[in-house]
């Protein structure tokens, strides 16, 4: 079934919505942006239809809706502890095709990673629905065609908004009871087909390959301009990895709260050892790790998709201006240089 909304209708049916679901999406935040006088869009509950922000990209992921940047696993005292509440509502999301596929990655990670289950990313995704919102072309750092990413059939509902209102397509019967009464109308979900930014997915299926590229010297490049602050991978629709710690109460180092906080593998320290040893202790290391592991590892070892999804998040949030579409079209030079050398060389 397909209704057309005007802002009014749109926001009786959000009404109905939230009192069976808490409803998240794209939200603006005036004034809270990097510079002064920038605001920041950002995820967050929304209560009236003009909320939700849909003409531009959110500056951070959808993934915070699942798994905030700290949250608390456990209290504990001297010879105890209890698990943390999960919220009982279902939570229902409006996201873009990228999103809807970026949180199939984290699924992947956190719930299906050898065999082992995340409990506490698990009992969250459990309550989690989709509305997807039509995409209306995103900006100059997406990619999402070249990644596969710019579409979905993982939907209940989806959206197209319009100044005025929106159309609605229902996916699953059990929303047509909160559009009860409202215009019937006529909408398909229309998909990106084509960005201005386009990414060749770099061939390393050679280990050679691989091997060569990880010496080349345009990791280097990366020393000298990457500040290793970290927030292309906070801002990244698919990055997952986090760190813990403790909390302690009052004087008490035996009564607290541990957390899980976001972390960051282009952070210096980050992979460091008993006996201060670090695998990668130069922001070119850092950043071929990310890169090889956005465009190689995963698909290696999970064998579905790339880990990246084309959202660009991380190229709108660096400071130093790194592009990640730019970095890998080096990628693709050096490796086609690689293999040209290991021709001459008859290898
Ligand atoms: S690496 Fe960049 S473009 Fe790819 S999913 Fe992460 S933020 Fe988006
Ligand atoms: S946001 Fe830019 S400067 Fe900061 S760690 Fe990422 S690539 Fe480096």
């Amino acid at each position: 079934m397909e209704y057309s909304l005007d802002i009014a209708q749109a926001d009786r049916v959000l009404e109905a919505l939230r009192r069976d679901y808490r409803v998240y999406a794209p939200k603006r935040f005036p004034k809270q942006g990097r510079y002064s006088d920038t605001d920041i869009i950002r995820y967050d509950e929304v209560r009236k239809f003009e909320e939700i922000v849909w003409k531009e990209k959110s500056d951070y992921p959808m993934k915070e809706v699942v798994m905030p940047i700290q949250q608390t696993l456990f209290y504990y005292t001297e010879d105890e502890y209890r698990t943390s509440k999960n919220p009982v509502k279902p939570v229902l999301i409006l996201a873009r095709p990228c999103d809807i596929n970026a949180q199939h990655i984290q699924d992947e990670i956190y719930a299906g990673n050898g065999g082992y289950t995340d409990y506490y990313y698990e009992r969250m995704r459990g309550l989690v629905k989709f509305a997807m919102m039509e995409c209306t072309g995103g900006d100059d750092t997406c990619f999402c065609v070249s990644m596969g990413s710019n579409k979905t059939d993982d939907y209940s509902m989806a959206v197209r908004f319009r100044e005025d209102g929106a159309d609605v397509q229902i996916k699953e019967d059990s929303f047509d009871t909160y559009f009860e009464g409202m215009p019937k109308g006529s909408y398909t979900p229309a998909f990106v087909e084509e960005n201005e930014t386009k990414v060749t997915i770099p061939d390393l299926s050679d280990k050679q390959v691989r091997l060569a590229l990880k010496k080349h010297p345009m990791w280097r490049e990366f020393d000298k301009r990457c500040i290793s602050c970290g927030s292309c991978t906070v801002a990244c629709s698919t990055c997952t990895c986090f760190s813990t710690r403790d909390l302690s109460y009052g004087d008490n180092p035996e009564a607290g709260e541990r957390r899980r906080v976001t972390a960051s593998c282009q952070i210096a320290g980050f992979d460091q050892m008993a006996g201060q040893r670090e695998f990668r202790d130069t922001a070119g290391d850092r950043m071929r790790y990310k890169i090889l592991h956005k465009f190689h590892d995963y698909k290696a070892r999970f064998k579905t998709r790339h880990m990246c999804v084309g959202c660009g998040r991380c190229a709108h949030r660096c400071p130093e201006l790194i592009s990640i579409s730019a970095t890998v079209s080096k990628v693709n030079d050096a490796v086609n240089e690689i293999k040209a050398e290991m021709a001459q060389q008859g290898r």
